[in-house]
């Protein structure tokens, strides 16, 4: 993924700008949206920022001695949990020498608590395969409800370890989620003409989108979760694709735009890069931005309108 410079600069002049200069709580996430979610719920009492940034996939970050330092002084951890960051948070977590945000300490969050996880095996959990997903699917944050119940979480836990300020993170909270409800009804709006519509993605990272939004999840540019995409599958799919009428495929800024668009071409549809990441593309700093973005993307890849494989 090549971002235009100018645009890392004014993002990274937007977090230094909105970071307080004192703050009770210094929150390190794994997920951009994590941070953006925190950042809302904690308001002027917290600092938030995300080890993964929106353009790079979650489930593969370079356990870099740079992450470790970042947390260092952190008070708070949030992980995605679901081990969306298992192949990367357990060597960052101890490289940091933070007693406070290890798993089990009072710091340390699994934000996937409380939501309703899809997927879940049902069998023997294995990685047989390269399967990713081994807890269930972990890209929850994909559903605009789903943060809801991330933010109530956070307010939880920032009351407990800044007691002083519990009100101030409730009221958040509590404002974070009818701002959620507001923007949900805009977006199933929408969203209404295309209910049904069959979508291709990437990487199964779509399924909580498409269930919210009433989509179809048709197949996926990978053919399991982490595995990259072979020339056979990509003409199997393609040609079920051209059967089932189903045009539209979306892929990240950090998946393979190439496979992307030479399945689209093949099945006659659309490729289109998407952002389920807030920071993953210009203009979704944050997670209302960033699924204001993801739904007008999504429904003109679904209307046709994108003007063949981009
Ligand atoms: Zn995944």
């Amino acid at each position: 993924m090549k971002l235009p410079i100018r645009w890392m600069l004014v993002s990274i002049a937007g977090l230094l700008a909105a970071a307080p200069a004192y703050a009770d709580l210094k929150v390190a996430t794994s997920l951009t949206d994590l941070a953006s979610v925190a950042q809302f719920v904690g308001g002027k009492h917290v600092t938030a920022q995300s080890l993964c940034r929106g353009y790079e996939d979650p489930h593969f970050v370079p356990a870099k001695p740079s992450l470790m330092k970042a947390i260092q002084h952190a008070d708070v951890f949030v992980s995605v949990g679901l081990e969306l960051d298992g192949g990367w948070l357990p060597l960052v977590l101890p490289g940091s020498r933070n007693p406070k945000i290890q798993p089990g300490a009072k710091g340390f969050v699994d934000a996937s608590e409380g939501v309703d996880v899809l997927e879940k095996p049902t069998g023997t959990v294995s990685r047989a395969e390269g399967d990713i997903h081994p807890l269930g699917n972990p890209h929850y944050y994909a559903d605009p409800k789903a943060l809801e119940v991330v933010a109530d979480h956070l307010a939880e836990v920032f009351s407990r370890l800044d007691a002083p300020n519990a009100a101030d993170y409730a009221a958040n909270a509590k404002a974070f989620d009818e701002k959620m409800e507001a923007s949900l009804a805009r977006w199933e709006k929408e969203m209404a003409p295309y209910k049904g519509a069959p979508i291709v993605t990437y990487h199964k990272n779509f399924i909580y989108f498409a269930e919210r939004f009433g989509l179809k999840q048709f197949g996926t540019v990978e053919p399991k979760p982490g595995i990259p995409p072979t020339p056979r599958h990509l003409a199997e799919l393609a040609a079920t694709m051209k059967q089932a009428g189903a045009k539209a495929v979306v892929y990240q800024p950090y998946y393979s735009a190439e496979a992307s668009r030479e399945l689209a071409t093949k099945a006659g549809g659309v490729a289109v890069e998407i952002a389920t990441e807030a920071g993953g593309l210009p203009g979704t700093d944050d997670v209302f931005s960033k699924f204001d973005v993801l739904v007008s993307s999504v429904a003109k890849a679904l209307s046709g309108k994108s003007g063949g494989a981009q």
